[in-house]
């Protein structure tokens, strides 16, 4: 075949492209008038098996080839389910979060690490603030290495009562005096909702965690502070679910919100919980926000901190989160998974400089 040939049949399969669209656009805004029409007369469903198979039958009918009924039918199909989308209210088509929303994606500025931005960034720091010396002989690795924030609890949600709940107030003083002498910024998690102003004044990043995920009234509360959200996904929650705790955020009008994948809870009992790796590309396809994975609560395990931090990077994670410990073993939270300072420098290297 002649190249001239060729380009003739191209620009013709090019005008027939440009032919069928419109007649798919035309064919949508049909729907849509039949839709109302039905709604005038107080139908309630838009979808009719009867109607959708007399209208695949006089398709069918009418097939010359050189398609397959088969084929013909599953693309018809398609069409008509698009034209039932465009007749729903669906209502992910109008949460703030989604990506029907808005495309692009959100990019949160914490102290320059631009999340969301498509570099990983990094949030490292004790579970909880236990002093000021603990923290800051975490503060100077986390600089040393170049790095922009840390990461340390003051109100800790611990499964029993008598276990260490965290320096409250005094701890957040702590996180704010690091800060301001290491030129980090801080994340720290806020357990209610009438703490959330107040505790804004100390923080760059405020964290909701897995417990609290479905807390109402913090989730509001949070949205109406003028601070980024690291919003972390609960142990029992579905991606939807988190994708409407961060729709709680945003309506009431915090968008920078960042979304934490730490595991979830399932039947296996070799990590604390299973990291629901798919979650995070599903995140990102259905919502424009920046999508960081926990490797130490949703591992549970210091050596699995490395590779799953890998497999978050190679799955389009958006940052990592990792707890580091001056001497983990007489942490008074999470003694077990939390990084001492030479596992952190193997880390940094394998993971963070590459
Ligand atoms: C934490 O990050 O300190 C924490 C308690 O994590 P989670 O809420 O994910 O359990
Ligand atoms: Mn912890």
């Amino acid at each position: 075949m002649s190249k001239a040939k060729l380009e003739q049949l191209r620009s013709e399969l090019d005008k027939v492209n440009l032919e069928i669209l419109e007649l798919i656009n035309k064919r949508g805004e049909l729907v849509k008038q039949t839709a109302q029409a039905k709604e005038n007369h107080g139908a309630d469903k838009n979808y009719d098996p009867v109607r959708e198979r007399d209208m695949l039958e006089l398709i069918k009918k009418n097939n010359t080839g050189p398609f397959k009924n088969a084929t013909i039918i599953h693309l018809f199909k398609e069409i008509f389910k698009a034209g039932l989308e465009l007749q729903e209210k669906d209502h992910t088509n109008d949460l703030l979060v989604s990506r029907k929303h808005k495309n692009d994606n959100t990019i949160i500025d914490v102290n320059g690490a631009k999340f969301g931005d498509g570099a990983p960034h990094y949030i490292f720091g004790p579970c909880a603030v236990e002093s000021y010396e603990q923290v800051a002989q975490v503060a100077e690795q986390i600089k040393n290495k170049g790095l922009k924030i840390i990461r340390g609890g003051a109100f800790k949600p611990r499964t029993s009562p008598y276990d260490f709940q965290g320096l409250g107030f005094d701890g957040l003083k702590i996180l704010k005096e690091i800060a301001d002498e290491f030129g980090l910024a801080v994340v720290s998690e806020i357990v209610s909702p009438s703490d959330v102003e107040k505790a804004a004044e100390y923080l760059d990043v405020i964290q909701i965690g897995a417990r609290n995920m479905q807390n109402f009234e913090l989730l509001k509360a949070a949205g109406e502070v003028n601070k980024p959200i690291v919003l972390k996904r609960g142990m029992s929650a579905t991606v939807s679910d988190f994708i409407n705790a961060a729709e709680y955020i945003h309506s009431r009008g915090n968008g920078e919100i960042i979304l934490c994948e730490r595991g979830i809870r399932t039947y296996e009992t070799s990590t604390r919980n299973t990291l629901d790796i798919t979650a995070v590309p599903i995140l990102k396809q259905e919502t424009h926000l920046p999508v960081i994975v926990d490797v130490t609560h949703s591992t549970g395990r210091r050596d699995l901190l490395i590779p799953a931090a890998k497999a978050a990077l190679a799955i389009g994670a958006d940052g990592i989160m990792a707890e580091v410990h001056p001497d983990p073993a007489v942490a008074l939270s999470d003694a077990q998974q939390q990084m001492d300072f030479d596992q952190f420098d193997q880390f940094y290297n394998e993971v963070v400089k590459k």
